[in-house]
Order: structure tokens, then C-alpha cells, then sequence
């Protein structure tokens, strides 16, 4: 039994939650605004929908690196992720996502649940690689469908502009793939018309996709002026808090993502981000051109970015949990109600993490 201020589905509880066989059987207490009084604050487990690694493993390394990266995101409160790969030549990343086929089946012990996998690329646009590395390629139906048996696969990142794609994203969106926009070129147009064929998300908006113009709206603007759901990094270098607040006034469920990469949880240095070096340094992680690739941010981070902006807690909360779990139609996860996941953070009035729970399992590092 945890007890504090609790964010249920209906607003704030002072009280406790019941646990059993991890899931929750009870929720006791008022309804109560955290301000009146100084209990922690209960919320549900960060769910992380971009994760490439981190504690210095790259998911793209296959093996058991799913394993480490999961238990270094859940010491930052994140009860459930999708292993990200990067745009890779189509042979490695085969074998790499048939291996998280087999990491996503079982739990590792103190790890968050690998829900699926998130594929980013490798059908990108070449001339928008951000930190990809350069193995773009064009999607074809029949490898599509190769990768989709091979793992859960929940998540594509793809660019609509490039020419066939448009029939693939239909396909993917037809066969309950959450199809995202991003690394592209694309104009205000592709992104409608993808849109119009299933398309439902921007993968890291504002980020390596093309920027709104008054004249020339691009994809940024075809998500603020359309999107229910985007994708955004909260690391206050990706993203302006300007450009933040414009887009949760547009988007009404942009959610947060890390995009994270092996330097997380890490000290300052050398890392590896699929096949590329970077480096972390100051709260980055760069190519040696400077280029931001990926970043270092952890989910209870995230969490203290967007609160220090003066965005209230509950908003954050649902932000970091409770709309991706509906993106992706996990109605047992992302919230605290009965019968759902005990999926739990607890965080201390400073908001630094003091618990977390992956269904039901007390989990006691943590990296503060
Ligand atoms: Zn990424």
C-alpha cells in the first residue's frame, strides 16, 4: 500500500493505492488539491515510446543490451519503453529486431517492460538524416511485413514524401501500427495526404522534419494545424520551451519522449548511437559536426523540465504516461485505476524520484 496524493483517471486523491499480483485492486482517500497539504505525489510509471539506450548500452548492439537499457530507464521511473533501433543496412537490423522479439516476451528483473519496438527508419529521407546514419531505403510491402513478424513492432518512423510510401503507410496503419512522420522533407501536403492514408503521429516533432514557414507550412505546421498526437523531446536543447507551450496549445495529447541514447545515466564522453560515435558533454550528445544525436534525458528529467516551465503536474503526468499508453491502446497501463498495471512513481515535493514500481515489483536504485 502506497500512501500520499495520488493522480487517479479523475483527478487528484489524497489516500492510498492497494496492490495485488501487480496490478490495482483499490484506490482510498479524498479528493484533495497536492497543495494543501505535503504529502509525495503517486503517479503512474513514465511510459518512454523513443528509447535507443542507455547505462552505456545501444539497442542496435542486439544481445542482452535491451536488458541494461530497460533497468537504467526504470531507476528514472520508466515502467514501460519501446527499444528504438536506428536506420541500419535491412540484414542487421533484421537480426536486431528479431531479437527484440524474443527481449519483448519476458521482463528482465528490475527492468521496464519492453512493450514493442519502434522502428526508426530505415525508411527515412536520406536528405533528413539527423543523426541516422546513411542507410536510408525505400519501403517495399513484402520487407515491411518480413519486420512486422518478426517482433511487436508498434511504432515506424517513416518520411511520406518519398515516392510508394503513401501505400505502405496504409498498410502498416491498416495492421494497427502506430505510423509516425518524421526524419523528412516532406510538405505540408505529404503530411496531410499521410494523414489521410492512417499516418497518426511526428516522430521528435520540430525535430529533422521540415519547419513551419507562414507560406510554406511544412510538417511542423501539418502537425500543429492537424495531429491529436505528436512526439516531442523535453530536453530544453531540442526544443525551445517556446516552441514547446505552441505546441501542446496545438497538439492535445503531445506526449514526451527522451529519444535517449547510450550516454544516459552515464558520465560525460565517448558513446555509441546505433553505428555512429557521439559525444556527451553538458547535457548532450553530438556527432563531431555538432549535430544533436539523440540526447540524455530520463523520463523524471523530462518530468522536472516541463514542471520548472510552469506547466502544472497533472498535465505533465498525462503527458508522460497516460497519452501514450492511448496512442497505442493500452488502456491497463499509463494510469492509475483498478484493475490497471501498478505501474507507480513516487516523487518527493522536489519532484525527485523516490519509488518506482513496474507491475507491482518495488524496484530500490536509484541514480539521484
Ligand atoms: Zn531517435
Amino acid at each position: 500500500m502506497l500512501k500520499g496524493n495520488i493522480l487517479t483517471t479523475d483527478g487528484w486523491i489524497h489516500g492510498s493505492v492497494h496492490v495485488e499480483n501487480g496490478r490495482v485492486t483499490a484506490l482510498e482517500g479524498h479528493i484533495a488539491d497536492p497543495s494543501t497539504n505535503d504529502a509525495p505525489f503517486i503517479l503512474p510509471g513514465f511510459i518512454d515510446l523513443h528509447v535507443h539506450g542507455g547505462g552505456g548500452r545501444d539497442i542496435m548492439e542486439g544481445g542482452d543490451a535491451a536488458d541494461t537499457v530497460a533497468r537504467e530507464h526504470a531507476k528514472h521511473g520508466t515502467t514501460s519503453l519501446l527499444a528504438t533501433t536506428m536506420t541500419a543496412p535491412r540484414d542487421e537490423l533484421m537480426d536486431v529486431v528479431a531479437g527484440l522479439g524474443e527481449t519483448a516476451k519476458r521482463r528482465a528483473a528490475n527492468g521496464a517492460r519492453v512493450l514493442g519496438v519502434h522502428l526508426e527508419g530505415p525508411y527515412i529521407n536520406p536528405g533528413k538524416l539527423g543523426a541516422q546514419p546513411d542507410a536510408a531505403a525505400v519501403a517495399v510491402r513484402d520487407e515491411v511485413l518480413k519486420f512486422l513478424a518478426l517482433a511487436p513492432i508498434r511504432v515506424v518512423t517513416i518520411a511520406p514524401e518519398i515516392s510508394g510510401h503513401l501505400e505502405v503507410i496504409a498498410e502498416m496503419a491498416a495492421r494497427g501500427v502506430r505510423v509516425q512522420l518524421g526524419h523528412s522533407l516532406g510538405t505540408y501536403d505529404d503530411a496531410v495526404n499521410a494523414l489521410k492514408h492512417g499516418a497518426r503521429g511526428f516522430t521528435h516533432l520540430f525535430n529533422a522534419m521540415s519547419p513551419l514557414h507562414h507560406r510554406d507550412p511544412g510538417m511542423v505546421g501539418a502537425a500543429l494545424a492537424h495531429a491529436e498526437y505528436a512526439e516531442l523531446i523535453p530536453d530544453l536543447l531540442h526544443v525551445h520551451p517556446g516552441a514547446i507551450r505552441a505546441a501542446m496549445r496545438a497538439i492535445p495529447r503531445l506526449y514526451v519522449v527522451t529519444d535517449s541514447t547510450s550516454a544516459a545515466g552515464m558520465p560525460d564522453g565517448e558513446y555509441r548511437l546505433g553505428s555512429q560515435h557521439v559525444t556527451k558533454c553538458m547535457g548532450g550528445v553530438r556527432l563531431a559536426d555538432g549535430t544533436l544525436a539523440g540526447s540524455t534525458l530520463t523520463m523524471d528529467q523530462a518530468l522536472r523540465n516541463l514542471v520548472s516551465l510552469g506547466i502544472p503536474l497533472a498535465d505533465v503526468s498525462n503527458r508522460l504516461s497516460r497519452y501514450p499508453a492511448d496512442y497505442l491502446g493500452l488502456e491497463d497501463r499509463g494510469r492509475i485505476a483498478r484493475g490497471a498495471w501498478a505501474d507507480l512513481v513516487v516523487l518527493d515535493r522536489d519532484f525527485a524520484l523516490t519509488a518506482t514500481y513496474v507491475e507491482g515489483e518495488s524496484l530500490v536504485e536509484y541514480a539521484q
